[in-house]
């Protein structure tokens, strides 16, 4: 039975049955327990939906006095119902800094994803690892990387006509030969292909090809929402077309991409083809560059992409849901989650405590 209709059913009830006085307590608090639990599943219903951001938290450039500019790249990406840490910056006591400005918790985090071995976005792991040390990691998985590696001992050349204190091992190699990290006690999961890690999250793993990086593997982040994919980028050292390349296997729609193109010294023809092949070829719906992507690559893509080029400095919430937008409330990060935050002020506009009339109940339930 509904157990809203067996509430009812029990508050009649109780009205006969009162031969002994322990059934009347009992249903007296049956049925108050019952109604709560209907009206709890009332305002359920109504809960605001769950966040869609991404909060820059290293970079070179931003407005936010309180936080601390410098060369890196780190974003804490809430979506989908998962809170990810994509990349640390490159300083400990700086991204400390930093999301202690934001108030942001890294000790509620599902996973973090190591984007790729440079200093800029690894160096201030101590610090993440200092709160939170048993956090599942990602890291794309080199050879004899910092992130740790193995490989079958087969991989060598044997000569067996040597005496075993000239032979690697004695002669007796293991099976699998394991190298260490740089990061030893961290739990890193190393990515070898790209991999749906969670349902609708999926690490995109490429190898870079131009010079000066060549065969370094990097992690992007893709996760598929309503709206689209959702791309987090770190450099894109393979090149910003081929990440999306391989995101539009995953799905089609590029709803917004983050983070940086690594543009940085890029000629304008190099620039206005990236621009381009993003705007007309791929479609994709919105843009936030940030950290690598260079000065004239900030202005071209805000030229060819107008009012879906969304500022992304350090300290900018962006907001990736069906109708993406930047905003910078930092007070109110710092006291409540925005969802939280919505949803109390959806309910203040309505009680009675706010008795100053409807337009000021209008503007405090736009509030986000
Ligand atoms: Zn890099
Ligand atoms: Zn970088």
């Amino acid at each position: 039975m509904n157990p809203c209709r067996l509430s009812r059913a029990r508050k009649l009830g109780g009205r006969v049955m009162r031969s002994t006085h322990f059934t009347v307590v009992l249903a007296i608090f049956g049925s108050a327990w019952i109604l709560a639990s209907c009206a709890t599943k009332g305002s359920t219903a109504a809960a605001p939906p769950m966040p869609a951001r991404i909060t820059v938290l290293y970079d070179a450039f931003g407005k936010d006095a309180t936080m601390t500019k410098d060369w890196g790249y780190a974003a804490l990406v809430e979506i989908n119902g998962k809170r990810i840490l994509f990349d640390t910056g490159d300083d400990p006591a700086i991204l400390a800094k930093n999301v202690k400005a934001k108030g942001v918790d890294l000790t509620r985090l599902d996973f973090v994803v190591l984007s790729h071995r440079h200093s800029d976005h690894i160096g201030g792991f101590a610090f993440l690892l200092s709160l939170n040390p048993q956090v599942r990691i990602y890291a794309p998985k080199e050879n004899f990387g910092v992130f740790g590696s193995d490989l079958p001992s087969k991989f060598y050349r044997k000569d067996e006509s040597l005496p075993p204190e000239m032979r690697y091992y004695g002669g007796a190699p293991p099976e699998i030969m394991k190298f260490g990290t740089a990061f030893p006690g961290a739990s890193i999961q190393l990515i070898d292909k790209t991999t749906e890690v969670v349902p609708g999250v999926t690490l995109i793993a490429l190898v870079s090809d131009a010079p000066g990086t060549k065969e370094l593997k990097e992690l992007s982040l893709a996760i598929n929402t309503p709206d689209g994919i959702v791309l987090v980028v770190a450099c894109s050292h393979p090149g910003v077309e081929a990440i999306v390349a391989e995101a539009v296997k995953i799905n089609p729609h590029i709803h917004f991409i983050a983070g940086g193109f690594h543009l940085l010294v890029a000629q304008d023809p190099a620039i206005e083809k990236v621009a381009a092949a993003l705007h007309d070829n791929y479609k994709v719906d919105y843009i936030a560059a940030g950290h690598c992507t260079g000065e004239p690559t900030f202005a071209a893509l805000q030229k060819v992409f107008g009012d879906r080029y969304l500022y992304a400095g350090l300290g900018t919430t962006l907001d990736v849901g069906a109708n993406p937008r930047a905003e910078s409330d930092r007070n109110a990060a710092n006291v409540l989650e925005e969802g939280d935050l919505l949803g109390y002020r959806t309910l203040l506009a309505k009680s009675d405590d706010l008795k100053d009339g409807g337009a000021e109940a209008a503007r405090l339930a736009q509030i986000r």
